[in-house]
C-alpha cells in the first residue's frame, strides 16, 4: 500500500469540504499522475475502501476519518418510520429492537452479511458504497469497461457470480445485501453537501445501472456525505423476509437473495407485495411481475410458488450463471410463505 495521510473530520459538513472526490472517481484517476495522489477520500470502517488500497486499485493522497463524527452512528424513530444514521454498523442494524420487530428482511439482510467481526466494523453507508466484486475489476492487471477501458471481461470469461438482469455492458450484480431489503422497504439516503444543504434521494433512485454510467454503482457525488438511510413508515399489518444463498453461509457475498414485504388485508388477502432479488443484477431488482402475481391473493404454495417463477421471467442468464434461476425462485417462493406465515 502506498503512504497517505490521515484526518479525522468532526463533522458531515467538514468531511464534505476535506473530501474532493467520490471513490469511484478516484479509481478512474492514473496512478501514475500526480492526480491521484491529489484525491482525498472518506473512509467510514474502512473494510472495503483498505481492500481497494491494498489491492493496488486505489492510491489517495489523503484519507478522511468519518468515525469520529458525532451522533452519526444512531438510529431513531422519524415521522413514523426509522432514521438509520449512515455510520451505524451492520451490527447494529441486525440486532436493533425496532428494525428487528417492524423491519425483519433488513435486521435479517444485514446479520446475514459478512462475519461477525466484520459486521461490527462495517457501516451501513459503507455498506451501500462498496465497490462491485467482479474478480476483473477487482484485480489490478485487468483494466475493463467499468475502469475506464473498452472491454468487459465478463461476458467471454468467467461469469458464475455475474448478472442474470439488466446487464448492459457490465454484468457486475450490487455487492450490498442490506440494499435489497432496503428497496423493497422503499428506503431513502439523505446525502449533505458542504454547505450542509440536504439531498435526499429514493435508494432504487440513488443506485445506478451501467446503461446510466457504467463507471460507479451510485448517484453519490463529489463533495456529498451519505448521512443516513430513512425507512418510511410501515402499516402495522406489514410483514417482510429475507432470504440469502451462498457459497460460504458463515461470512460471504451472495449467489442470489430476496426481500419480499408483504401487506395482507384483513380478510388474509394480499394488498401489498414488495419483491426484489439481490445478486440478480447490477443494481437492486424489482419484479412487479411477481407483485402482481401476490396482490389480491390469499397466499399459499401454489401462489407464492407462482411468484417465483414470474421473479425469474425475462431473465438473461451468461454462459456460466444460469443456475441462479431456479435458486432465486426458490428464495422468492420461500420467503413469500415465510412472510406470510
Ligand atoms: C469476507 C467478507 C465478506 C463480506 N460479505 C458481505 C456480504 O455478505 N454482504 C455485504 O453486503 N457485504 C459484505 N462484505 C462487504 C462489507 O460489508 C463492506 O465492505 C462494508 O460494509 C463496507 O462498509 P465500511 O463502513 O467498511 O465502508 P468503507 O470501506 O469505509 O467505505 C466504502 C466506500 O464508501 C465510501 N463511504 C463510506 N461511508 C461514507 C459516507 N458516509 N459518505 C460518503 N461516502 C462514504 C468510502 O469512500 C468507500 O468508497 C464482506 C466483506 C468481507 C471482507
Ligand atoms: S462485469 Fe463490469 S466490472 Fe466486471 S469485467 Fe465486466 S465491465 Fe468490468
Amino acid at each position: 500500500m502506498d503512504r497517505f495521510s490521515w484526518q479525522s473530520a468532526r463533522s458531515p459538513t467538514e468531511a464534505a469540504t476535506l473530501g474532493n472526490t467520490t471513490v469511484a472517481e478516484a479509481m478512474l484517476a492514473d496512478p501514475a499522475l500526480s492526480a491521484a495522489a491529489d484525491c482525498v477520500v472518506l473512509k467510514a470502517g474502512g473494510i472495503d475502501l483498505l481492500d481497494l488500497m491494498k489491492e493496488g486499485l486505489l492510491r489517495p493522497g489523503r484519507v478522511v476519518n468519518l468515525r469520529g463524527i458525532p451522533g452519526l452512528d444512531s438510529i431513531a424513530e422519524d415521522a413514523g418510520g426509522l432514521r438509520i444514521g449512515a455510520l451505524a454498523t451492520l451490527e447494529q442494524v441486525a440486532t436493533h429492537p425496532t428494525l428487528r420487530q417492524r423491519y425483519t428482511a433488513l435486521a435479517d439482510a444485514a446479520e446475514s452479511s459478512a462475519s461477525p467481526q466484520i459486521r461490527h466494523v462495517a457501516t451501513l453507508g459503507g455498506n451501500l458504497l462498496q465497490r462491485p466484486r467482479c474478480w476483473y475489476f477487482r484485480s489490478a492487471a485487468h483494466r475493463c469497461a467499468r475502469k475506464g477501458g473498452e472491454y468487459c471481461f465478463a461476458f467471454t470469461g468467467e461469469n458464475r457470480y455475474h448478472a442474470v438482469f439488466g446487464h448492459d455492458d457490465c454484468a457486475i450484480v450490487h455487492p450490498s445485501t442490506s440494499a435489497t431489503a432496503l428497496v423493497a422497504f422503499g428506503a431513502h439516503v439523505e446525502l449533505t453537501n458542504a454547505q450542509g444543504s440536504l439531498r435526499t434521494v429514493p435508494l432504487s433512485d440513488f443506485m445506478v445501472g451501467p446503461a446510466v454510467d457504467i463507471m460507479r454503482e451510485t448517484d453519490l457525488r463529489s463533495g456529498e456525505v451519505l448521512t443516513a438511510v430513512v425507512l418510511p413508515s410501515m402499516p402495522a399489518s406489514t410483514r417482510s423476509a429475507f432470504l440469502k444463498q451462498a457459497e460460504k453461509p458463515s461470512f460471504d457475498w451472495s449467489i442470489a437473495d430476496v426481500a419480499v414485504v408483504l401487506d395482507r388485508a384483513a380478510d388474509g388477502r394480499c394488498q401489498h407485495a414488495s419483491i426484489v432479488l439481490g445478486a440478480a443484477a447490477p443494481v437492486p431488482w424489482r419484479v412487479p411481475h411477481a407483485e402482481a402475481a401476490l396482490v389480491g391473493q390469499t397466499i399459499d404454495a401454489t401462489v407464492a410458488h407462482a411468484a417465483g417463477q414470474a421473479a425469474i421471467a425475462g431473465a438473461a442468464p451468461l454462459r456460466h450463471n444460469a443456475y441462479k434461476l431456479p435458486i432465486l425462485a426458490t428464495l422468492v417462493r420461500r420467503a413469500v410463505l415465510q412472510a406470510a406465515a
